[in-house]
């Protein structure tokens, strides 16, 4: 046995068992279990079950499903385990399908609770504006089945539309042809005079469509419209009308105070000058070492 080299991968080697991840012989150990678990042959052929067990363990972490491999050849370990007796087989199988199940339960309580918001929300509006008792009426009297469908795409039309940028499109309109309008050009300030930069175009026209934003004032704007409907057009009987003209009201004078400020502020950006750097206005923040 002596005259064998340990590191030979001839077919001696085989006959002396060496693990390879303790490195014991045979003759260190002779009650311990052994065991070749892939295509390996020569110095890592064998392993003990104990010292396999141990580098499984340290790979799944934890997770008994978790494919082992073996480093050298890639053969997958073969690992079986005692039969389950029934109750537990049942258990077990419950538990993976709770396990696969949840997912989908959260998801739709999710979209369940969502919906049902909406359909809330789109209650709430229709009694808002066609006031408490005609809104009472007119929800009783309809198809559950259209209730169902359309109170959730009140709040839903109302985001898209929040989503259309009408302003944006109106005051491009503005400045490409303001200036065949002397008097509005006046009063929104002239926008590309002789001499004046025309700032880049991606310099943003108006602001990056913020997610929260565009909810929060979506799902505001028929309070909003009620309030305004009620102010400005107290003497129009029909609460729908009024909060109609109410709601058209606010967004055209919302619209209008919007392009004034994005105009002016595109003029601001226009007329901006960048100063001549001054050694003695800013010395200790350009050269502190020379103080
Ligand atoms: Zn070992
Ligand atoms: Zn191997």
């Amino acid at each position: 046995m002596s005259s064998v080299p340990p590191q030979t991968f001839d077919v001696n080697n085989d006959l002396r068992k060496t693990c390879w991840v303790c490195f014991a012989t045979e003759e260190d150990d002779r009650d311990a279990a052994w065991v070749r678990p892939c295509r390996c042959r020569g110095t890592t052929k064998w392993v003990h079950q104990q010292c396999l067990q141990r580098w499984i363990d340290e790979k799944q972490r934890g997770n008994s499903t978790t494919k082992v491999l073996c480093p050298q050849c890639n053969t997958e370990y073969l690992i079986t385990f005692p039969k389950l007796g029934s109750v537990v087989l049942i258990m077990d199988i419950f538990d993976r399908i709770i396990y696969k199940m949840c997912p989908f339960v959260a998801g739709g309580i999710f979209i369940g609770s969502v919906y049902w918001t909406a359909v809330t929300y789109g209650a709430v509006t229709v009694m808002q504006v066609l006031g408490h008792k005609e809104g009472l009426n007119v929800m009783e009297k309809a198809d559950p089945l259209f209730l169902l469908i359309g109170l959730p795409t009140i709040p839903v039309m109302l985001i898209l539309g929040k989503m259309v940028r009408w302003e944006d499109y109106l005051l491009r309109l503005w400045r490409k042809h303001s200036s065949k309008l002397p008097l509005l050009s006046y009063i929104f300030g002239e926008t590309s005079p002789l001499g004046l930069r025309i700032p880049a175009d991606y310099a943003p026209l108006s602001d990056p469509i913020s997610a929260t934003r565009v909810l929060c004032g979506a799902l505001i704007l028929p309070t909003i419209a009620t309030i305004v409907g009620k102010l400005m057009f107290g003497s129009v009987n029909s609460n729908f009308q009024r909060t109609l003209l109410g709601g058209i009201g606010f967004i055209t004078i919302k619209g209008a105070l919007k392009i004034y400020f994005k105009q002016q502020q595109y003029i601001r950006q226009a007329q901006r000058k960048i100063l001549d750097f001054d050694e003695e206005t800013q010395p200790s923040t350009s050269s502190p070492q020379e103080a």
